[in-house]
């Protein structure tokens, strides 16, 4: 009902609750606590190895500590274990506990509240679960207010300070779906932001938009990298370009495809800088000038367990611990994800010492089995060559077949549809059946993510293997 009546409001009256919006945020985003998090942060990040081992561990005892004698979820967990707190001394005994799933938090979400929680002072929050079934769970406003110091840490990595204008590229449809003229862009003043949403990246209302970024010359843009590259695709298919292009562009939320990245890029000249986190706030990893993912480790453990391991790049699925919300505790907890990290003790050219991933890529479900059985997440160069398509969604409805759901660029044609499927033999599987299924666009999910790889098969995600953690970096898992 507030978004049926903010639609009919005229554009001053959406500015204004735009405005009061981003004031109510601010003051838990980035209020005293947010600087007190970001002044330490940038101190904690210059630490050495031993230094972040050490903190991590003491926060995982504390942790599993407070968990045992206040959240019920966790006390009848370690005791059907045989296990005590002193049990857990740090991030490597972590393995005794079990993983926590999306599925888990869904079913025990009261027993997962410590008795001590006062829960008007926590801040709801929904995700999607694996099943699509929405997912309620508490956050701390601390972890809030953390997590935007993390955020701004990765944006000050790049010269960017608090207070810079930028335009956030959003899946809220802050500008009505309906509205034909411009301004298709409001303002959030308090948080110094524009807001752009994604359904008027089209061709047709492009050019103010393009007009508008030139007149502003924000100094970054941020958002979903599939709403930038919208942006781009637009741009450019109305033949225009930017004369005053961002210096820099944070993007998250979502995994950022090897061809956003380029046409992007190429686009706006910007340096591209993507993170990783989750609304569910137990754990963050953002780029540094060497574009590889650190662990924020302040805010969170990592866990890796792998999968497989390929020419010294290893794949896996990361399990997360949070520091931030002990009253609502999530610990080995598996959001879906796949990371790829680097076999040995790998450090990071930029001089951090805090753990890294190399990459990050698609949610767990969002996989295709082949004939063969593999299971397959990326798809990105199979589209490296076909220039001729704007956007592609690759959907397995069944065993044995999958379904390209392509938005086609100019001169798209027969040819193109052939270099795919050679593609496709070559990269992924030379028995896969393919369909094509040509569309004008593709539309986005509920949160306003673009799923590049979607699977339709009603069967079981694969188990991973338990993690193996260490401390002497021999396994691979964890360094600390
Ligand atoms: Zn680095």
């Amino acid at each position: 009902m507030t978004e049926a009546l903010y639609a009919r409001l005229p554009v001053f009256l959406q500015n204004a609750a735009c405005y009061w919006y981003g004031h109510k945020e601010a003051a838990v985003r980035l209020g005293p606590a947010f600087e007190r998090y970001l002044q330490e942060m940038q101190e904690s990040e210059k630490w050495s190895r031993g230094q972040i081992c050490a903190y991590q561990d003491e926060k995982v005892r504390n942790l599993v500590s407070y968990a045992y004698h206040n959240v019920p979820f966790y006390h009848e967990q370690m005791r059907e274990r045989r296990l005590l707190p002193q049990d857990i001394r740090g991030t490597s005994d972590l393995a005794k506990l079990p993983i926590l799933t999306k599925e888990d938090v869904r079913a025990n979400a009261d027993r997962l509240l410590s008795t001590n929680a006062r829960r008007h002072r926590l801040l709801p929050r929904h995700t999607s679960g694996t099943t699509g079934k929405c997912l309620e769970l508490y956050v701390d406003p601390s972890a809030v207010a953390m997590q935007w110091a993390m955020w701004w840490r990765h944006r000050m990595r790049f010269g960017l300070r608090l207070g810079t204008r930028h335009v956030n590229f959003t899946g809220k449809p802050v500008v009505p779906q309906a509205q034909s003229a411009p301004p298709y862009w409001r303002w959030n003043l308090p948080m110094h932001q524009a807001l752009i949403n994604m359904q008027h990246l089209t061709p047709a209302k492009i050019a103010p938009i393009v007009e508008f970024l030139d007149r502003e010359a924000f100094e970054f843009y941020s958002g979903y990298p599939s709403i930038i590259h919208a942006l781009v695709s637009a741009a450019k298919h109305a033949g225009l370009k930017l004369h005053c292009p961002p210096r820099v562009i944070t993007t998250g939320a979502e995994n950022i495809l090897a061809n956003q990245r380029a046409d992007i890029e190429e686009f706006t000249g910007a340096i591209l800088t993507d993170q990783w986190g989750m609304t569910e706030a137990c754990a963050n990893a953002s780029q540094c000038r060497k574009m590889v993912y650190h662990e924020d480790f302040e805010f969170g453990v990592i866990e890796r367990q792998e999968a497989r391991r390929v020419d010294g790049v290893i794949e896996g699925s990361l399990l997360c611990t949070g520091f931030a919300t002990p009253d609502f505790p999530l610990i080995r907890y598996e959001p879906g994800d796949i990371g790829i990290w680097a076999a040995g003790d790998a450090r990071c050219e930029c001089g951090l010492e805090s753990p890294s991933l190399l990459g990050i890529m698609g949610r767990m479900d969002d996989y295709v089995i082949t004939p063969e059985g593999s299971r397959i997440m990326r798809f990105d160069y199979v589209f490296k060559h076909t220039v001729n398509v704007r956007e592609c969604q690759v959907v397995q409805d069944q065993i044995g077949e999958i379904r390209l759901r392509i938005v086609r660029r100019p001169p798209y044609s027969n040819a193109d549809e052939r270099l795919l499927e050679a593609e496709i033999r070559k990269w992924i599987s030379p028995t896969l059946r393919v369909r094509f299924e040509y569309v004008t666009e593709i539309e986005r999910e509920s949160n306003g993510k673009f799923r590049a790889v979607k699977s339709l098969l009603s069967i079981d995600r694969p188990a991973g293997r338990s993690s193996d953690v260490s401390c002497d970096g021999a396994s691979n898992q964890r360094v600390c």
